[in-house]
């Protein structure tokens, strides 16, 4: 669907006009084409003293290609900051600002955070890229070290909220023994995959696969070859969109939708080379249908992605007991049975990535949803609740929550509501499905193993929501 307003503020007239007026400003967003670097400039990264984080994130980044700036040193720094061009770290432009402060033990030692950000808040390139690395407040002994990391989360996502012009930031909180294993997850926050999230905490964790494992061998193009990837959904929307993205990154997708979008599911399989299901994932014997036609075919399938959702939008009191049941049972029942069908008869192998979309509906709630709310939060306590479970078979399983994106169900929405959609959000814009899709194609990565249990928002930072 397309965002006119956003077309005519990035216009020639346009732009003066909205600056004239003060009106919202959506920047146009650096989104990844097959071939871009990772980041269109220098990389400025810094660690707060005792951050246990430097020696990874300077191998990784390096082996990544990103060109890497030093920090003058603290005393420069801090004896700069009355030249006039310190806030724009002295002349240089960064793509990205990164920040180890697994090193903070306590408030205090939170300082050297706000002598980096003062000091390069302004070096930062449009659609720029901000994040800082933590350890999980849950993880320190130390009440005050917990109480510093987690102040990490306000800091973060204030900065996703000031700097603008299509900047990102993100916290990422990585385990004590992780060190190697936020590779994927650096490299998907630093592109521009991940043009529409921000103010998000991802929590990395430590896989077992030892330190710097077989990174050589990785082929960050495909790092999907040789995969089988269920998508539901698949016929439209974002659901199309995730198809294509993980059929770009080497997998095979199976694509399902329900029988009446026969022809545009055969259109979607065709284009990726994929295979087309058509089933309607609420009836009593879908889930063993497809676990048939995925054993029948296939053997196994590595990445299960459920995407299939509807809305029947009405306050409760007006809501028919049928628009309660067929939204629970398309966006949260559904995927339990075909879970635990799945699980049970051993489709899932080790190394399996399980994804489900929910939405910023099932974390703030909304007028009219009381159904659709309810089954996306219950999508975020599946995830949860299935997290430690599925560890023990090598399986992770995360959640993306995607705000307003431009598709059929939102372009239904009436005026007033799609507006405020669009606009109240750090980006000032409604989101792409391919946002969506890019975001699930970094969760079911080989590279992805550290990355479970996490719900993550793809949503602008709307202001909707936590
Ligand atoms: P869409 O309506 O364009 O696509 C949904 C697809 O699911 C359709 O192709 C539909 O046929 C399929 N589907 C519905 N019921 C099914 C069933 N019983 N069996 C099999 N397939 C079924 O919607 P979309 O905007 O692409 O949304 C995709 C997902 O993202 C949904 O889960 C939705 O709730 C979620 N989401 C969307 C937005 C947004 O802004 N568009 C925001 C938050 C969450």
């Amino acid at each position: 669907m397309s965002d006119r307003y956003a077309s005519f503020a990035n216009s020639g007239a346009g732009r003066a006009l909205v600056k004239r007026l003060g009106l919202p400003d959506p920047p146009r967003l650096r989104r990844y084409r097959p071939g871009d670097p990772l980041v269109p400039g220098p990389v400025l990264f810094d660690a707060a003293p005792g951050g246990r984080l430097r020696e990874p994130v300077t191998k990784l980044l390096t082996s990544a290609g990103v060109e890497l700036t030093d920090p003058p040193s603290t005393e420069t720094r801090t004896a700069d900051t009355t030249s006039a061009d310190t806030t724009t770290g002295g002349g240089i432009r960064h793509a990205a600002l990164v920040y180890d402060a697994t090193g903070v033990t306590d408030s205090a030692g939170l300082r050297p955070l706000y002598d980096f950000f003062h000091a390069y808040a302004r070096s930062v390139l449009p659609s720029g890229r901000v994040i800082v690395l933590g350890t999980p407040p849950e993880s320190c002994a130390a009440p005050r070290e917990a109480t510093a990391q987690r102040a990490l989360e306000g800091l973060t996502r204030s900065i996703g909220k000031e700097f603008g012009r299509g900047i990102t930031a993100q916290l990422v909180y990585v385990d004590r023994t992780a060190g190697y294993a936020i590779e994927s997850t650096l490299r998907f926050l630093l592109s521009g995959r991940s043009a529409y999230v921000s103010g998000q905490v991802v929590r990395v964790t430590d896989p077992g696969t030892g330190d710097e494992g077989d990174r050589e061998r990785i082929d960050w193009d495909r790092p999907l070859a040789g995969k089988v990837a269920l998508v539901t959904g698949a016929a439209r929307g974002i659901g199309t969109a995730v198809a294509q993205v993980l059929a770009r990154d080497g997998a095979h997708v199976v694509a399902l939708d329900v029988p009446a979008v026969g022809d545009l599911l055969a259109d979607v399989a065709n284009d990726i080379r994929g295979s087309a299901v058509q089933l309607d994932l609420t009836a009593s014997d879908a889930p063993a249908r497809l676990a048939d036609q995925l054993g029948d075919r296939h053997g196994r399938v590595d990445i299960v992605v459920h995407n299939a959702g509807i809305t029947r939008d009405r306050t409760i009191a007006r809501m028919d007991a049928g628009g309660w049941d067929s939204v629970l049972a398309v966006n949260l029942s559904s995927q339990e049975r075909i879970n635990d069908l799945l699980l049970y008869r051993d489709l899932i192998p080790a190394g399996g990535r399980m994804i489900s979309v929910s939405s910023i509906a099932g974390i703030a709630g909304n007028r009219g949803q009381t159904n659709y709310a309810t089954a996306k939060a219950g999508v975020i306590g599946l995830v949860q609740s299935m997290t430690p479970v599925l560890a023990e078979r090598g399986i992770t399983i995360n959640a993306v929550a995607p705000g307003f994106i431009e598709t059929r169900m939102t372009a239904r929405m009436p005026i007033g509501l799609r507006e405020a959609g669009r606009r109240l959000n750090s980006m000032a814009q409604g989101g792409l499905p391919v946002d969506v899709a890019e975001t699930i194609a970094w969760f079911a990565a080989p590279t992805s193993a550290g990355v479970t249990g996490n719900i993550v928002r793809v949503c602008g930072q709307s202001l909707l929501g936590a």
